[in-house]
């Protein structure tokens, strides 16, 4: 058998990779923009605050947690607003006009539910101990991705 056709990586897509030409799937695989540090170190501290207001904690695995900063610092960057990443839309802008997904969305505000994992309440399995997390500590779990 061979076993790179088993391998993970066989199924990633590239974030430099150029989108197919059909446009049914140029709205699904887009290459990844970096978001700015500005915006990156807004949606930290904003995470950070957050967190301590609501009495929730980080992931354990802090990768977790740099991934959903910087993609909500990609939505500040590109929509105005730190819509959630962890959802497909249609329409991004509109749902970042209509508010309900941005971050803190409704159901964190209203439930503590944060399917991003990024917010997670102390009987979580995977909350750790932390609600802070610095810029090299997110510089540093999301360098080779
Ligand atoms: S699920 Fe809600 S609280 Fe969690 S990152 Fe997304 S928008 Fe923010």
């Amino acid at each position: 058998m061979n076993l790179q056709a088993l391998s993970p990586c066989t199924f990633r897509v590239s974030p430099f990779i150029s989108p197919p030409k059909t446009s049914r799937h140029r709205s699904v695989i887009r290459a990844r923009v970096e978001p700015s540090e500005k915006s990156v170190e807004i949606m930290r501290k904003f995470s950070e605050q957050y967190a301590r207001k609501s009495g929730t904690y980080f992931c354990v695995d802090k990768g977790v947690t740099s991934v959903v900063i910087k993609g909500l610092a990609e939505h500040k960057d590109s929509l105005g607003a730190p819509l959630c990443p962890c959802r497909h839309y249609d329409d991004k802008h509109a749902e970042a006009g209509q508010g309900f997904w941005n971050c803190p969305c409704v159901p964190m505000r209203e439930r503590k539910e944060c399917h991003c994992m990024l917010f997670l309440t102390p009987d979580n399995d995977f909350a750790g101990q932390d609600q802070t997390i610095s810029t090299d500590e997110i510089k540093a779990s999301t360098a080779n991705l």
